[in-house]
């Protein structure tokens, strides 16, 4: 019986991972289950799932889950340290980090130190503190597999060879596909006047709101090229980003000798969540078999980095290092909330991403602690931009 906590339980990839896990009770038990705010949600999965333990965000809504688990042997707990623990206790082997944005970083981390199994969703962390988290993770042997759809598809396509140099496994380059999300075909100067309802509506896949948005500005695969740099150590001039609209095609692998490997299937984030679950055996995950017949044509083409700013900011980003990616997933995810809000349009979020870039220096990221303060250093930067504007 592996024992899993899920971070995170109530979002996109939680949901998911539930119903994954239902459909094989001999193999999977859930020790502890996490929500920010959705309590009735939460308390929903404990009574199904009847975890050990339920982590929330503030003690309000740790009183409300007690009341609505009264008689339930479940233990409720709230904030960031119970985070850490249910990631962390030696009565969980596997921890599924799919928090959202710079929240999930403290308790990935903790999963990581204790050598956990970690099926990484939560993109940001790794963002963050890149080299700090790779670094926990060899140090304490933890084993870390990633659950975000290209990077699981990547993993797959290099058998054998994960945690080796790109060099030594004769990987020439890595090709991460996008979807080019809804506005792949939208005139540009509309781009303005996008509102936070069309923005959330991508054409293949169903996520939270924050990664919609992402996938929108395609900062998410700005961000996803850094999530690979760290996890297959790659340099950024040897990952490319692929538009593949139809998304069948999950990313690519090219080798030295001209072979390129790819993994394909439904858009189902339940597949990378199976594979994860279960490497290296494999599992049923409810998602139907690809009928490639279905499809007329599978079309490839070059990023429009005009039309995608954000992509070029997260490049920049990468190659800048040390706490560079942490500035702009700081600035990102208040310029991210700030349109959600409608506070600010949609174009706004580049523009903010990129003065909070130019307007204050990055250093090395050599501490958690230094990542954390420049962190927030960027959110305030961020703040006062959106505050102005
Ligand atoms: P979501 O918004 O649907 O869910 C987020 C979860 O995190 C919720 O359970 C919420 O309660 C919790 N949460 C939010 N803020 C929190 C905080 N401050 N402290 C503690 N918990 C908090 O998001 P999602 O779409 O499931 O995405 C989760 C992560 O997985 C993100 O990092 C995203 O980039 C990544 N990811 C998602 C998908 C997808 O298909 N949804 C695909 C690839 C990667
Ligand atoms: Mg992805």
């Amino acid at each position: 019986m592996q024992r899993i906590t899920i971070l995170g339980a109530t979002g996109s990839i939680g949901v998911s991972t539930l119903d994954v896990l239902a459909r094989h009770p001999d193999k999977y038990r859930v020790y502890a289950l996490s929500a920010h705010e959705r309590v009735d949600a939460l308390a929903a999965q404990c009574r199904v799932f009847r975890p050990q333990r339920a982590v929330v965000g503030t003690e309000q809504a740790a009183a409300r889950l007690r009341e609505l688990l009264a008689g339930l042997p479940i233990d409720v707990a709230h904030g960031e340290a119970a985070l850490c623990e249910i990631a962390s206790s030696p009565d969980t082997d596997t921890v599924m980090a799919a928090i959202v944005g710079a929240a999930g970083l403290a308790p990935a981390l903790a999963a990581a130190r204790a050598g956990k199994k970690i099926l990484l969703a939560n993109k940001e962390a790794l963002v963050m503190s890149g080299q700090l988290f790779m670094d926990a993770v060899k140090e304490h042997k933890a084993t870390l597999l990633p659950i975000d759809s290209e990077h699981n598809a990547i993993f797959q396509s290099l058998p054998g060879t994960y945690g080796r140099s790109p060099d030594a496994a004769g990987v020439a380059k890595i090709l991460l596909t996008a979807s080019g999300g809804p506005f792949l075909q939208r005139a540009v100067e509309t781009l303005e006047a996008v509102t936070p309802e069309e923005a959330c509506k991508h054409p293949n896949w169903s996520m939270g709101r924050k990664i919609s948005v992402d996938s929108a500005t395609m900062m998410n695969k700005g961000l996803e090229v850094i999530e690979a740099h760290w996890l297959f150590g790659a340099p950024a001039d040897r990952i490319e980003v692929v538009i593949h609209p139809q998304s069948v095609i999950h990313s690519m692998v090219s080798y030295v000798d001209g072979s390129v490997l790819a993994q394909l299937g439904n858009p189902d984030m339940r597949t990378p969540i199976a594979h994860a679950l279960a490497y290296p055996e494999r599992i049923a995950s409810g998602v139907e078999q690809l009928d490639l017949t279905q499809w007329a044509a599978l079309a490839f083409h070059k990023p429009d980095f005009d039309r995608f700013p954000c992509l070029a900011l997260a490049f920049d980003a990468l190659r800048a290092g040390g706490t560079a990616p942490a500035l702009l997933n700081a600035a990102n995810e208040v310029a991210v909330q700030a349109f959600l809000e409608r506070r600010i349009g949609f174009r706004d979020i580049d523009r903010v991403v990129r003065r909070v870039m130019d307007e204050n220096p990055h250093g090395a990221a050599t501490s958690i602690a230094a990542v954390m303060a420049q962190d927030a250093r960027a959110r305030a930067a961020a703040e006062r931009i959106v505050h102005a504007s």
